[in-house]
């Protein structure tokens, strides 16, 4: 059997590094057919759309896409602001694909255990944030300037609730099997709904430990001690601001993949995975960018689409073997290591892989 995965490389580093995620994908040996669509300002230059209705058709019809990254200055003043890349790209991919649970994983590779900005957090991280990514204040309505008066509304749904803490469960039996809920429950109603919920599916889910934090005390664990969680569950606010905590504490932007997950189609878990950086214009068409942000993003569509945690930890096992072996992308250099192109990284991963 083969999958079929969507390649939207889109902007800036966007095409360099995913060049490098397909050559790791490829090099695996698992049956995948590729195929690459435009989004992004590129597809804005080329067709007047960030999102052509094809590249939407494709990822519909694709088991999961990869995604690069997309934007730039030359986008920027785009009018109406519905065309500029990111909003008029991004966000419709998120709910047209229905793409509610975003996966952002927090793990020190073992070379760049110095890279960490927290003194004494010596050791390895090893964690994982599941935001739930289209519902909360960011959706809610009405909001709106009355005035002097601004209004967000902040609304959750039992099955919002329910849906991701579903794949959070799925994500723990695939880790720990420890989950830490995260909410406002002492201030907020939807807060309340949210624990009411998440506590039900942990009684009906006895082989996974769940706990309840409240997030101010969860964004000061994370600094203070980010080794006791595992899976951190929690709603679209909370998770926009922890995520990007969390992923902060491994100490390093282009080594962090991403994924979005939506419903499982045909048996498999549909996902669009990318890394967590955007599209470098400073240093694009330079060949200097980290792909390795990139790579472990293909490595999570293996183990979470494809459920084929073999090759998503040989491509990681990779990646490890390549910074061990003194290989450093400008971005992550020190005296002492050898300083390697986009590409070079990417060859050194598919060797180790060999
Ligand atoms: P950025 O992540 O693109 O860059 C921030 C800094 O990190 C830059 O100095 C850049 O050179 C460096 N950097 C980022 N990725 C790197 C990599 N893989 N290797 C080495 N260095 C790397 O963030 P920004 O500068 O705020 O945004 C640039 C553009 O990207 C903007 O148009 C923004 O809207 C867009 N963006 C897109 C996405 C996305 O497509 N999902 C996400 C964030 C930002």
């Amino acid at each position: 059997m083969s999958y079929k995965v969507a390649v939207l490389a889109g902007d800036g580093i966007g095409p360099e590094v995913t060049a490098e995620a397909v050559k790791v994908l490829k090099a695996t040996g698992v049956a995948i057919e590729f195929e690459e669509a435009l989004v992004g300002g590129i597809a804005y230059d080329s067709t007047g759309n960030p999102l052509p209705p094809t590249t939407l058709d494709l990822c519909k019809s694709a088991d999961a896409v990869l995604f690069g990254a997309i934007g730039g200055p030359k986008w920027d003043n785009v009018q109406p602001v519905t065309l500029r890349p990111e909003i008029g790209a991004l966000l419709p991919l998120r709910s047209e694909l229905n793409l509610y649970a975003n996966v952002r994983p927090a793990k020190t590779l073992k070379p760049l255990l110095k890279a960490s900005p927290l003194k004494g957090a010596e050791g390895m991280i090893d964690l994982v944030v599941m935001r739930e990514l289209t519902g909360g204040i960011y959706f809610g309505q009405p909001r709106e300037r009355q005035g002097d008066k601004a209004i967000d509304t902040c609304v959750y749904s039992r099955f919002e609730v329910e849906r991701i803490a579903k794949q959070a469960f799925a994500i723990a039996r695939q880790r720990r099997h420890e989950i830490v809920s995260v909410d406002k429950a002492n201030v907020l109603e939807t807060s309340r709904l949210w624990r009411e919920v998440v506590t039900e599916m942990a009684t009906a889910n006895p082989d996974v430990k769940v706990t309840h934090m409240l997030v101010d005390n969860c964004a000061m664990q994370l600094i203070r001690n980010p080794k006791q969680f595992d899976v951190i569950l929690t709603e679209n606010m909370f998770g926009d601001i922890l995520s990007d905590e969390a992923s902060m504490v491994t100490g390093s932007l282009g080594l962090l993949p991403s994924a979005s997950l939506s419903d499982a189609k045909g048996g498999k878990l549909f996902g669009l995975y990318e890394p967590i950086h955007g599209s470098a214009p400073d240093i694009a068409g330079q060949q200097r960018a980290n792909p390795l942000a990139a790579i472990l993003s293909a490595a999570m569509m293996l183990q979470y689409t494809f459920g084929d945690l073999t090759n998503s930890a040989r491509i990681e096992v990779a990646v490890e073997a390549a910074l061990n072996a003194s290989l450093r992308t400008a971005d992550i250099f020190e005296k002492g290591t050898r300083l390697v192109s986009t590409k070079e990284m990417g060859d050194a991963v598919v060797a180790q892989l060999k």
